[in-house]
């Protein structure tokens, strides 16, 4: 979730865009790290844009290395295609840079601008206090319902806002698009799990890869604020859901370029989803998190072989988006953070395989 810099010298400038940490959670060690991250999470679009415009714009000889077009190549086409086709490069790549592009428009943080239609409001923690969340009734005195006082929204209640965070699956974050006729801004919530478990450990940031390692995702260091209710025995699913069946199952569909640049990529994927990021989708996020969705490497790499006009369709059977890859969130944040690895200035990576292999430059390269 921020920007700056070279790779978004040529942004729109829109009339309140930007984004801006949450003042009531985002406090302390918590926002500069969230600020960090946020900043990070920019730069990785900001280089995967670079790479789809070079190949949008120029040809052949684009400026990219072969190992950067093969990423875009692998996120986005089928294998029997060539980011250098221009008959193919349009239809796979402009929902893209629509995307990134739409994201370098808000790059820049400004927590006192209004909020708007292009504004992107990041939650460090969980608030729920009267200053955000009021009680509203209808005009005949009967209960209308909790109102977000930044989205607007109405729930039943403001635990409702967080279920996002406490299903029983590991959820790091999520992200709300806000509303363009209503000019609400789009939202990202951290979940305090996962950003406890980011304060705890190698947090990454910056342009360089930072592996986050497997028993890190097993063992948060510190559970004490990640559930905000007080409810051992959810809790005590949670983790055992998290380290025998989904961790049992991520292990072996985990690919190195996965477990880089973790928060920065999973706030990255946050941003593609708000209304700036054009609303990308989590394709098969339906069917559940174990079974299907396209997270990571394997599976997005799988998704760029499908036929990215097949209708997704919701448990009630509505259209809800297509089987795209330029519209799958998690396909573009990896694109990004792989191309960023090759192209950082002073970057350790030396390449990156199309089996989702991050090889590091021998240290006197
Ligand atoms: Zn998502």
């Amino acid at each position: 979730m921020k920007l700056h810099i070279l790779p978004f010298l040529a942004a729109i400038k829109l009339a309140h865009a930007g984004w801006k940490l949450d003042h009531r959670t985002c406090t302390g060690a918590d926002a500069d790290l969230v600020n960090k991250i946020m900043v990070s999470a920019f730069e990785l679009a900001g280089h995967g844009l670079t790479a789809v415009d070079n190949i949008l714009n120029n040809g052949n000889d684009n400026g990219n290395s072969d190992n950067v077009n093969n990423v875009v190549k692998w996120m986005f086409f089928k294998d029997d295609e060539q980011v250098t086709d221009t008959a193919m490069k349009s239809p796979r790549l402009k929902k893209v840079q629509d995307t990134l592009a739409g994201l370098g428009a808000v790059s820049t943080r400004n927590d006192n601008e209004a909020n708007g239609g292009n504004t992107i409001i990041v939650y460090c923690g969980v608030d729920t206090s009267d200053d955000r969340f009021e009680a509203v009734n209808w005009p005949d005195g009967t209960f209308r319902g909790y109102r977000d006082a930044d989205s607007l929204r109405f729930y039943s209640s403001p635990q409702e806002y967080l279920k996002g965070c406490h299903d029983y699956q590991p959820t790091t974050a999520y992200a709300m698009a806000g509303d363009d006729v209503d000019n609400t801004p789009s939202q990202i919530q951290i979940c305090p799990f996962f950003l406890d478990w980011m304060k705890n450990g190698d947090t990454g940031g910056g342009t360089q890869p930072h592996p986050q390692t497997l028993p890190d995702l097993i063992q948060p260091k510190s559970s004490a604020t990640w559930w905000p209710f007080d409810n051992d025995k959810r809790k005590s699913v949670f983790y055992n859901s998290l380290t025998k069946a989904f961790l049992a199952k991520k292990v072996s569909v985990l690919k190195p370029i996965d477990v880089f640049s973790l928060f920065d990529k999973v706030l990255l994927h946050e941003l593609t989803h708000t209304l700036p990021g054009k609303q990308t989708l989590d394709v098969d996020e339906h069917i559940g998190i174990l079974t299907g969705t396209k997270y990571g490497w394997n599976r997005c790499r799988k998704l760029a072989q499908e036929n990215p006009n097949e209708p997704v369709k919701d448990k009630d059977g509505d259209v809800i988006g297509y089987r795209a890859a330029n519209k799958n969130a998690d396909s573009i944040a990896l694109m990004c953070s792989a191309v960023t690895m090759l192209v950082a200035e002073d970057t350790i990576v030396s390449e990156i395989t199309e089996d989702g292999q991050v090889n590091l430059r021998q240290l006197d390269d």
